[in-house]
């Protein structure tokens, strides 16, 4: 047996749940989930499986349903076991609650009622992938989950093309293919990318390239498990101003401008849209 039963404090208790290897949870956590009054989870089925694997009886306390559709109902009720004094532990079905899976209303309306509210902190997959990818820690944005349609996932590469910092997403191994070829269309084929597939499991796999390769390697192959996709910031160009524009001007003698920008882009591996602009002024120009 590797928890303790303790008297916990009235208040309500994040719990961080593996996100793969059952054993990736914290002495503390067990603690916790050992002790607490009540028992909340995303998933009530996967946290029973978890306290049985960890040896951990629920008894008689009560282990109640928390997710994003119930939240509403359920939230008054959570509050309530507060109010009487009473410790709840919350634990999302893998990883983090809060992180990309609920908790938020609860942990902030728990916060302004004035309720004690901790973290028993663990598992999360975004910080393991970026343990591993190989790409700068310094600043990170988490992006989690991009829109499902591809005019809008487009749309929010778009608006991420600039930030200097590693972007990190959540990713459904069914999109994967499609998402790395948007990015790489939107964001350039030369950024560094990095894929993390199945953290902490069986067949953990790291796959680093730049966007144009990794969209290359997904197309058409069935991928599966659970997904975070990483990109690199933008980095200086490594042509010059004037290079990109022989490559283009040499280009369009004998392409159409679409023609012209995709082939230069591949080459460069510049964004497409900014040298599909640039081959469009150097036509307008060269007809003035
Ligand atoms: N709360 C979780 C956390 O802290 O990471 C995330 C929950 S979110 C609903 C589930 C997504 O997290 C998956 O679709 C996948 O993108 C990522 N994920 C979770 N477990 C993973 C794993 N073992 N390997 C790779 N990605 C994982």
């Amino acid at each position: 047996m590797n928890h303790n039963n303790v008297k916990l404090a009235a208040g309500l208790y994040f719990v961080a749940t593996p996100i793969g290897t059952a054993r990736d949870i914290t002495l503390r956590a067990l603690d916790i989930l050992a002790s607490a009054d009540v028992i909340a989870a995303e998933d009530t089925r996967s946290m029973r499986k978890l306290m049985d694997i960890h040896g951990i009886a629920l008894n008689d306390r009560p282990l109640l349903a928390y997710h994003d559709h119930n939240g509403g109902k359920m939230r008054p009720k959570l509050l309530d076991y507060l109010a009487q004094g009473l410790s709840v532990a919350y634990g999302s079905e893998a990883g983090t609650p809060l992180i990309a899976d609920p908790g938020y209303h609860l942990s902030k309306e728990a916060a302004e009622q004035g309720y004690l509210v901790t973290s028993a902190p663990g598992p999360s997959a975004f910080v393991t992938a970026l343990t591993l990818a190989g790409l700068p820690t310094d600043r990170f944005l988490f992006e989690g989950f991009l829109p499902n349609s591809k005019s809008q996932r487009r749309s929010k590469f778009q608006d991420l093309m600039d930030i200097q910092a590693t972007l990190i997403f959540y990713e459904s191994p069914k999109r994967l293919a499609a998402m790395l070829a948007d990015a790489a269309d939107v964001l350039g084929a030369s950024r560094q990318a990095v894929y993390c597939r199945e953290l902490t499991k069986k067949f953990e796999e790291v796959r680093r390239g730049t966007l144009g390769t990794l969209a290359q390697e997904t197309q058409g192959a069935t991928i599966k498990g659970e997904v975070v996709v990483l990109i690199d910031r933008a980095h200086e160009p490594n042509v010059n101003e004037l290079d990109l524009e022989t490559q283009l001007r040499n280009a369009l003698s004998t392409m159409s401008v679409r023609d012209a920008a995709e082939t230069v882009a591949q080459v460069t591996g510049l964004p497409k849209r900014q040298i599909y602009k640039m081959a469009l002024d150097i036509g307008s120009n060269t007809e003035g």
